[in-house]
């Protein structure tokens, strides 16, 4: 047995990997979703510099299966019904609320375009645009900034539960993109006004989605 005074703290870590930790519940379920991904891809890099807390509190819960949609509530109280508030045309489970929701068509045209045109992202048509959502892609090469892409991802996510969250609590449709926009803005200007220089260049650097002027004021150019 080794004197416990030569054991290095890393070591101990692989060994609390390798006995303690376990795997997240919700890996079975992506995997029998989306046969294509690697799952551990899902949990690699997902924290995101500079991200809302809310927005990223609520990306750890979407990867946890952890989001009570429609479906999950019906069965706890059969007063919900499980249809989609949003379109009322399906079932409202994970995956439809995030992607396959009829509502969600143009929200994503005019985010693929956002990302195409401002910030340079290279779309390969073989791709999987539901994974894309879901978890982006892994290509850092394939996007100018990937910080502020993966910022502008968890923030469309957010916007769309927050989208359905309206229409469930308050029978209301809102355009998911008006929602995405007034967040990302008022996100961003926060940063700008209180962040620190590596966070404003974080934000700035490779993008053509806003200028920051001298005098502090934010051009938005969507
Ligand atoms: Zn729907």
């Amino acid at each position: 047995m080794k004197d416990f005074g030569v054991i290095l703290c890393k070591q101990i870590y692989e060994q609390f990997v390798i006995k303690v930790a376990q795997k997240p519940a919700s890996l079975p379920y992506w995997r029998r979703m989306y046969s294509t991904l690697d799952e551990n891809k899902i949990w690699e890099k997902w924290k995101i510099k500079g991200n809302s807390v809310e927005a990223d509190d609520h990306d750890f819960r979407l990867r946890h299966n952890k989001i009570f949609t429609n479906v999950i509530l019906h069965q706890l109280d059969r007063g919900v019904g499980r249809e989609c508030d949003v379109c009322g045309l399906e079932a409202e489970d994970l995956v439809h609320m995030y992607v396959k929701c009829a509502e969600l068509c143009e929200f994503f045209k005019m985010l693929k375009c956002c990302l195409t045109e401002k910030l340079g992202l290279v779309w390969n048509n073989r791709d999987s645009w539901e994974i894309f959502v879901l978890f982006g892609v892994w290509k850092e090469s394939r996007v100018k900034n990937i910080e502020l892409y993966r910022f502008l991802l968890s923030h469309a996510r957010w916007a769309i539960k927050s989208r359905r969250n309206i229409a469930h609590f308050e029978n209301k449709l809102i355009p998911v993109w008006s929602i995405f926009k007034s967040m990302v803005q008022t996100q961003i200007k926060y940063r700008m006004i209180c962040g620190n220089v590596s966070i404003k260049k974080l934000f700035t650097k490779d993008s053509s989605l806003f200028s920051y002027q001298q005098g502090g004021e934010i051009v938005w150019h969507w």
